[in-house]
């Protein structure tokens, strides 16, 4: 059954996940362990959880579609009895799925050369089937990279590409390997994996891009893996940044590893996200342009010609000799109170997210112990920022910068918090211009609720 890949909204924390299912968050985490749900995971001592809805899907549909001859234990609805791994050894050797939870009454067996779920231990990267057997693994030479850049994705951010054609089943992941200290990543890569674990391509950034008259040749960090979806193979979009300066790139790599520029920015690009209207398909890259110090996000019309981010002519952050479209639209989401009185030289968006009808783009304003002072901007369907709030960790740094005597006003009295933000949006036509986002009280910080 071939299975097209079109990434869905983002399900945050077992708690949704659980709910996504309808099933418990026990039986959500007993599903990733023992049946290959595809969970994601963000890096830190306690890593986010998070799933992405079409992976979920299209692992439903993979279970759905083995099926064969034998009754189904619904599953941990109340009345029924509970799937247990003891059940499905029993059922002889099946696997079994809650299918009682997703309106289907199928048994599923299982398939034991396909992929479901991979991952790193130490420096080897293992793929395993539905079972829990692994399938293969393979061992890299060099020491891979454990630390983080700050950016909130693992780098070991692996990803199945699906069969297309039937039985070409491939895997995707990113690895960074460790210079001689091993606090920095000496060089980032991209594998692409057979189903039978053979390397199929590698990819490695190697560009030598001018910036008015600077020449910069990297290296460069891959900061986001996507996979998305395109006719009639899906593919993968990397998010790169030179790992000491300003440029940043979208390159849309296929399944055969063929890789082309779309998208170069005078700043780094930290996440990736595909938004599919009935119109178009949109691929938003989200980071911070340097010439402004704030904030950026990009978007970018599925299927345009290569492109780069709107900056003064004739400055250091023009680029020289690179593409010359343009973005459908260019945002700058500036700076907030807390980052400039934190001393930060400028924001920077990290992760972008389905939330509902919403798309939210998530900017790291300042970071300190481990806290992030986050600022959340909603855009709507057709891509107009509507509202902005501000987390928690925001309201910790308000009251310790208030505590050294860096803000002189409560967060109750905050401007930050009373005023709308003016984001700057450009447009091919008309330039740029600036929209008036108004804060959102009813979505935190919880303590400027209280
Ligand atoms: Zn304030």
């Amino acid at each position: 059954m071939p299975m097209h890949y079109t990434p869905g909204p983002e399900l945050n924390g077992w708690k949704q996940i659980a709910a996504y299912l309808r099933v418990s968050v026990r039986k959500a985490q007993f599903l990733e362990k023992e049946q290959g749900l595809p969970i994601r995971r963000g890096i830190g001592s306690k890593p986010p959880v998070f799933a992405d809805q079409t992976e979920l899907e299209t692992w439903k549909a993979s279970l759905s579609s083995s099926g064969n001859s034998l009754a189904v234990p619904p599953t941990s609805a109340p009345g029924h009895p509970r799937v247990s791994r003891r059940s499905a050894v029993l059922a002889g050797g099946a696997v079994l799925l809650a299918a009682g939870s997703f309106g289907l009454t199928r048994i599923l067996a299982p398939r034991p050369g396909r992929i479901v779920r991979a991952g790193v231990v130490g420096n080897t990267l293992y793929a395993w089937n539905a079972t829990g057997d692994v399938l293969w693994r393979h061992r890299f030479a060099e020491t891979l990279w454990t630390n983080h850049t700050g950016a909130p994705y693992a780098k070991w951010r692996t990803q199945i590409i699906h069969e297309i054609p039937p039985g070409d089943q491939r895997l995707a992941f990113a690895a960074a390997f460790a210079d001689a200290e091993g606090d920095s990543p000496s060089r980032e890569e991209i594998y692409c994996f057979s189903s039978t674990g053979s390397v199929l391509w590698r990819y490695s950034p190697e560009f030598s891009v001018r910036f008015g008259g600077e020449r910069f040749h990297g290296p460069w960090n891959i900061l986001h893996v996507l996979l998305v979806a395109r006719q009639p193979r899906p593919t993968l979009l990397a998010a790169i940044s030179h790992s000491n300066y300003r440029p940043g790139f979208v390159v849309e790599i296929d399944v055969d590893g063929k890789a082309r520029l779309l998208f170069a920015q005078a700043g780094n690009i930290h996440c990736l996200h595909q938004m599919v209207s009935p119109s178009a398909a949109f691929i938003l890259a989200g980071g911070v342009n340097n010439e402004y110090n704030a904030a950026s996000l990009a978007i970018i019309k599925d299927g345009a010609p290569p492109s780069r981010s709107p900056q003064t002519p004739g400055t250091r952050f023009e680029i020289q000799g690179g593409p010359i479209g343009d973005p459908e639209y260019y945002y700058l989401l500036p700076p907030s109170e807390v980052n400039i009185v934190g001393g930060e030289p400028y924001n920077k968006a990290i992760r972008i997210a389905d939330e509902q009808e919403s798309i939210f783009v998530e900017t790291r304003e300042l970071e300190l112990d481990q806290q992030t002072g986050k600022a959340m901007y909603y855009f709507n369907r057709s891509l107009d920022p509507i509202r902005v709030s501000y987390g928690d960790g925001y309201a910790a740094h308000h009251r310790r910068l208030q505590a050294e005597g860096k803000l002189k006003h409560s967060l109750a009295d905050c401007p930050q918090l009373h005023h709308p933000v003016p984001v700057r949006r450009w447009r091919p036509k008309s330039g740029w211009n600036i929209i008036q986002v108004p804060f959102d009280p009813s979505n935190g910080p919880d303590a400027y609720r209280s």
